[in-house]
């Protein structure tokens, strides 16, 4: 059986004749910075997460960069975010001379542990930046109320939860800034690289926008030291195609990671991934815990299965982290997941067939 990690393969099969359109027509334009299709992709973007602004970007990485920016985080400032996560989220701290303050994860949602939060809180710190990680969201609501009584700002890195419900609301627009990735195998992604901001606050918004394109105000008049952060109208435009499908998309991914779960539950050797009260997960990634991960990624692989590991080492323990003199045993929770942790083969078009010879090769 041939099971693809993610199976762009088929999504694109599904929606070839539309996308294959939409670009062409794109190409006939010769409109491939901004235009039509990108401000048609902010404003459903921005319809569909209920946020007042949406502005889409260059990538995860750099929304992220443009969101720390667009709060004048700077060198000497303090940013609270998770060792478990994708190098980016720490990345773009440091990269503006900030200093990333870890705080470790909790074992439910593999989240920052929320009430690890306050005793990190110094006069520096700026902004807490919480990942919602494999596509569930962290606790906004105890994250939101430390930051309101210090005057901080919340980021929330939602590069893998674009979708997800929390408390009746969507990821992307639980915070002061939101921002989000469409990387390919992200649950909504493009063919290239691409991301989004979103906010609700007019001028954090306008600032973000004129920052991404030169920190121009009007054309060759800079305001501010900016990036070329800006996407391309055929990512727009191939992004167009696939919000129209996306709903349908978020409800399939559910369907399957609960299937999942209810294929595991007997499982004595892995722990499926908990979606806590209250939320929904867009399993950006499947990720069981394992007690032999490295046996059990051989036996699937074996049996043509692929898996992958997000993510193999906290980011703590990286050598480009190594100047902050953290070590071994500083985060314990996250040490512990990143050793056992394994990710499925996930996309909504998984196949039950599919989903019924990984779980059995689970069992052996
Ligand atoms: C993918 C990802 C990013 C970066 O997004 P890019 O579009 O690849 O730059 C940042 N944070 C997390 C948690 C991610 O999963």
């Amino acid at each position: 059986m041939n099971i693809p990690f993610i199976d762009l393969k088929s999504q694109y099969e599904n929606y070839k004749e539309e996308i294959n359109k939409e670009v062409l027509s794109v190409l006939e334009s010769t409109q491939f910075i901004l235009g039509p299709q990108v401000t048609k992709l902010e404003d459903s973007l921005a319809t569909y997460t209920g946020a007042k602004h949406a502005m889409v970007c260059s990538s995860g990485t750099d929304a992220l960069l443009l969101a720390l920016m667009a709060l004048d985080v700077k060198s000497g400032d303090e940013v609270i975010t998770t060792p478990f996560t994708f190098i980016a989220t720490a990345e773009v701290i440091a990269f503006l001379g900030a200093v990333p303050v870890f705080v470790d994860i909790n074992e439910d949602d593999y989240n920052i542990d929320a009430s690890k939060i306050e005793e990190k809180i110094t006069s520096k710190t700026k902004a807490i930046m919480p990942v919602s990680l494999y596509g569930q969201v962290a606790d906004m609501d105890a994250i939101n109320e430390i930051a309101s009584r210090y005057n901080i700002a919340v980021i929330e890195d939602a590069c893998q939860s674009f979708g997800a419900d929390y408390k009746g609301k969507k990821s992307c627009n639980l915070s002061t800034i939101g921002c989000t990735s469409f990387f390919p195998s992200k649950p909504l992604g493009c063919y290239g690289d691409g991301g989004a901001l979103f906010c609700n606050d007019d001028a954090l918004a306008h600032k973000i926008r004129v920052l991404l394109n030169h920190g121009q105000e009007e054309r060759y008049k800079h305001k501010y030291i900016g990036i070329n952060g800006r996407l391309d109208a055929l990512q727009a435009a191939i992004l167009n195609v696939k919000m129209n499908h996306f709903e349908d998309e978020v409800a399939k991914r559910f369907e399957i990671g609960k299937r999942y779960t209810k294929l595991l539950e007997d499982s004595l050797h892995v722990k499926a991934p908990q979606v806590l009260d209250g939320r929904t997960s867009v399993y950006a990634q499947y990720s069981i815990l394992c007690q032999n991960r490295e046996e059990l990624m051989k036996q699937l692989n074996a049996a043509g299965v692929p898996t992958a590991v997000h993510y193999p080492i906290p980011l703590h323990l990286q050598e480009a982290f190594a100047y902050l003199g953290l070590k071994e045993g500083d985060f314990p929770v996250s040490e512990k997941v990143s050793k056992g942790i394994m990710s499925l083969p996930m996309s909504p078009f998984l196949t039950r067939e599919q989903q019924d010879f990984i779980v059995a090769s689970i069992k052996g």
